[in-house]
């Protein structure tokens, strides 16, 4: 009786360790320590002994379940938390995790769609450096260093003469210093001011225009424009060209287009105007063509800039521009 409890024991342990799923183990548990299991059989035959050998025997019988009881629980435990031993419990007819898919950001969504647009009208699309002197990013758009205009812009600098650019029109000057006309560029970015508010971040995205030739008048600028503010935010959009004022374009104007919330009725986001600026522009100025050595009497050209963050704040419906820098995956994941 003790050998056969005790081989019982052995042969149990060495199954025990081999299994690694839960159904392995219930097959286990039913074998030996079900109600018609092994060793519940094996303690049944303890009353057909002679009386002298119950005791002991009872009490081998005991330590025996206790044992297999105990190890039965590691190794239940062991499975539950995936830790098998050798082998690995893999069910195939689990159903998959669905890998998380990305998806383009509301900002870089707006600046393919406006480069899209100019491409088609046959502007190259050029880039320009975040980090730029002083002469590109004011001096040689007309801003001396004494003009009240840089005011205007809260400059991050690095040191008296290198700024993090606070407008893409920079590139408009290296563009012109590397190429004579005719050009006509389209220059996405990164731009940098010290702001910091529901409408302001100190980096945004701008967008760039360039384009100088001869014989380029107000007219063309207009065309260009209304084309664009129809193919972004439909046909059916009208627009207005407000005198404005910039340092490096003369004439210059704001462009407004219909609100797209109220539809012109006045609204908040409009301020009860019915209009949204949307854009600033202008014929460069000819002090502008001094610095990049075109000659101001062959080479007209307009140029106009706007706010890419602006531009989907309106496209898709959102008051904060916060939102486009806080990686809330809610957000993100509408787009
Ligand atoms: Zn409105």
């Amino acid at each position: 009786m003790k050998e056969q409890l005790l081989k019982l024991e052995k042969e149990a342990l060495l199954e025990l360790k081999g299994i690694n799923d839960p159904s392995g183990l219930e097959k286990f548990r039913i074998k030996y320590l079900g109600k018609k299991g092994l060793l519940t059989a094996g303690m049944k035959k303890l009353k057909d002994l002679p009386a002298g050998e119950r005791p002991e025997a009872g009490k081998l019988a005991n330590v025996v379940k206790g044992n297999l009881t105990g190890h039965f629980e590691e190794a239940r435990e062991r499975v539950a938390s995936g830790k098998a031993e050798g082998a690995s419990f893999l069910d195939v007819t689990l159903p998959g995790r669905e890998p998380l898919r990305g998806n383009l950001h509301p900002v870089t969504l707006v600046i393919k769609e406006v480069c899209q647009i100019f491409s088609r009208m046959g502007f190259m699309v050029v880039k320009g450096p975040n980090v730029e002197l002083d002469y590109y990013n004011f001096e040689a758009l007309n801003l001396p260093k004494d003009h009240p205009a840089r005011d205007m812009q809260d400059t991050f600098y690095i040191s008296g003469n290198v700024v993090l650019r606070t407008h893409t029109s920079p590139i408009q000057i290296r563009v012109m210093e590397a190429k004579k006309p005719p050009v006509s560029v389209i220059a996405p970015g990164k731009v940098y001011r010290r702001d910091s508010d529901v409408s302001h971040t100190p980096m945004f995205h701008q967008v760039e225009g360039l384009l100088v030739d001869k014989d380029v008048s107000f007219g063309d600028l207009k065309g260009t424009l209304t084309s664009f503010v129809h193919q972004m935010f439909g046909s059916d959009t009208s627009l207005r060209f407000r005198p404005s004022f910039f340092p490096f374009t003369e004439p210059s104007a704001e462009v407004d287009i219909r609100c797209v919330m109220c539809g012109g009725k006045g609204c908040r986001t409009c301020s009860h105007t019915g209009w949204l600026e949307i854009l600033g522009s202008g014929m460069v100025d000819p002090n502008v063509y001094g610095f990049v050595d075109y000659d101001p009497e062959v080479y007209t050209g307009f140029a106009f800039g706007m706010g890419i963050e602006r531009i989907a704040m309106l496209k898709y419906g959102i008051n904060d521009i916060q939102l486009f820098f806080k990686n809330d995956m809610r957000f993100l994941r509408q787009f």
